[in-house]
């Protein structure tokens, strides 16, 4: 995908199909059903873009089996929200976004998060390794009383743990509190412990960080900020965090506990993707659109759990 906003992808829903089918079948369309390539297209207005199997007899098209399944959203305006959001540093809102794509606030709110949900990452491996460095941090993520118009007492704030490669990638989970068992459950799964854990004082990492190759501590509360020439920080994890809090705080103002992974995977996607095109990162976004859908039904039940 190129980054101009005048791709023709961006307002010709033929081309928007075209663009998907060549993206998600470049070796010849196959069946999401049965994965057969013995498939043929149907002809017909009524049926265009449609694909029959002549194995399983299954109908479908690009977006069976994908976060645009079931959506009567125009695929060139899923391509343009997808992009737009993928470019956007700062974030975008459903409100903002909504206005640019000419479709109500609703529908671009669930767009918005069927689109995060391509960004969560899949089978993901363990970061760091051998030599290599992760910070674990943790921060708290929420709106403030002054931001919200009508708001008696001030929103929930969530505890978010952030763990991140220096040389690659960030993984972020939202975690109940801050004692040693809950972080060592996620840190354990998701970080090598072949790797050296920097991190702060906060005394759950004294025990966690004896299952590491090794591990540092810097004293916050002592204006501590980085010790052995510079080696132990977690100033890697507090970038990333500022990225996310400059979002939540400017864009999205407060956000739900039931939602609060979608914008955990947005915000690891851009950091990680941080060094390359906008363009670049969208068509990332736009792989990850596979097997990943996310029914009304499913948003609502978290919403509401
Ligand atoms: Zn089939």
């Amino acid at each position: 995908m190129t980054c101009d906003l005048a791709n023709p992808i961006f307002t010709d829903e033929a081309k928007a199909t075209a663009h998907m089918e060549a993206d998600r079948w470049p070796d010849g369309v196959n069946c999401p059903h049965c994965g057969s390539l013995n498939v043929h297209k149907m002809a017909g207005k009524t049926q265009a873009g449609m694909f029959l199997c002549n194995d399983c007899r299954e109908k479908f098209t690009v977006r069976t089996g994908t976060i645009f399944a079931r959506s009567h959203i125009p695929l060139r305006k899923w391509l343009l929200a997808t992009y737009l959001m993928a470019a956007s540093k700062k974030g975008t809102s459903a409100l903002q976004l909504s206005r640019m794509l000419g479709l109500s606030y609703e529908s671009t709110w669930f767009m918005c998060h069927r689109i995060r949900e391509s960004m969560k990452p899949v089978g993901v491996t363990p970061i760091g390794g051998n030599n290599k460095v992760v910070e674990a941090d943790e921060t708290l993520i929420g709106g403030k009383k002054k931001n919200r118009a009508f708001a008696k007492k001030e929103p929930k704030k969530h505890t978010v743990l952030t763990l991140v490669d220096r040389d690659g990638e960030s993984r972020s989970f939202h975690v109940a509190n801050v004692k040693a068992k809950t972080l060592r459950e996620t840190i354990v799964k998701v970080a090598s412990r072949k790797s050296y854990l920097a991190t702060d004082e906060l005394a759950s990492y004294e025990t966690i960080g004896k299952e590491f190759s090794g591990h540092g501590a810097v004293n916050h509360s002592a204006d501590e900020y980085a010790r052995l020439g510079g080696f132990i920080h977690v100033n890697t994890a507090e970038c990333r965090f500022s990225l996310m809090k400059r979002a939540v705080f400017g864009t999205h103002h407060s956000i739900s506990e039931a939602h609060l992974s979608r914008y955990l995977a947005e915000w690891d996607f851009k950091w990680n993707t941080r060094k390359i095109s906008d363009g670049e990162r969208a068509a990332i976004a736009l792989e990850g659109i596979d097997g990943k859908r996310l029914t009304y039904r499913q948003t609502n039940e978290a919403a509401n759990a």
